[in-house]
């Protein structure tokens, strides 16, 4: 797994230390990183000066060969399309990206994130075999109806149950919502068609836009 180093200050001490942090992992081969991106521990910094734990968020990516999906997280320096800037470059064989190129051709999922919560949220839905697309257009629907506007974000969740939507309100978690089988291949019926595959940012913005 590639690694680089950055600078980091504290906001507690404000003291300056180099962080060294992961590119990307391959969870086919280091299942082991999955548990620490599903919890966002590797991204944490513990600043070594007064201990405090930092949530940072730096360009990442994530890759399930298993899956068959890569997303990556990307920060506010972060082009528009990093996948296309990716796969354009010279050394784009290396690491995570080796063997993806050639394989481009079969039904890989490329996704760009802003956070950790949205990284793991894809990570859930792919694992679960589900179209984050139809996900994000079940989602609208939920929030179509909820007229005092009280809930804040849908999140995708796997349960005992089945997969579901957690209703996330000011006060926090509400709801669990289970995803009903028929409504979501209704939904992918009828949207699918109109899917571009080559947008890579599937959020509530692109899922708006979708449904006008
Ligand atoms: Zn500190």
């Amino acid at each position: 797994m590639a690694r680089k180093t950055i600078p980091y200050r504290c906001p507690q001490c404000g003291k300056l230390h180099d962080y060294e942090v992961y590119e990307g992992v391959d969870v086919s081969k280091e299942p082991q990183f999955r548990s620490k991106v599903m919890d966002a521990s590797i991204f944490d910094f513990v600043c070594p000066h007064c201990g405090a734990v930092n949530g940072v968020i730096y360009p990442f990516v994530y890759h399930d060969p298993t899956h068959r999906f890569m997303v990556m997280l990307v920060d506010s320096h972060s082009p528009e399309d990093p996948f296309t800037e990716l796969f354009n470059q010279e050394d784009a064989s290396e690491d995570a990206i080796r063997g993806v190129i050639e394989d481009m051709k079969s039904r890989y999922r490329f996704r760009t994130v802003k956070t950790p919560n949205d990284l793991m949220e894809k990570i859930a839905v792919f694992e679960a075999g589900l179209d984050d697309r139809v996900v994000e257009v079940l989602k609208q629907g939920i929030l179509a109806s909820d007229e005092k506007g009280r809930i804040e974000h849908l999140w995708f969740a796997p349960t005992e149950k089945g997969p579901a939507l957690l209703v996330e309100e000011e006060q926090g978690f509400t709801d669990v919502i289970p995803i009903d089988k028929k409504l979501y291949e209704t939904v992918e019926q009828e949207y699918a068609p109109t899917f571009d595959d080559r947008i890579t940012r599937i959020d509530e913005e692109w899922a708006r836009s979708c449904i006008k």
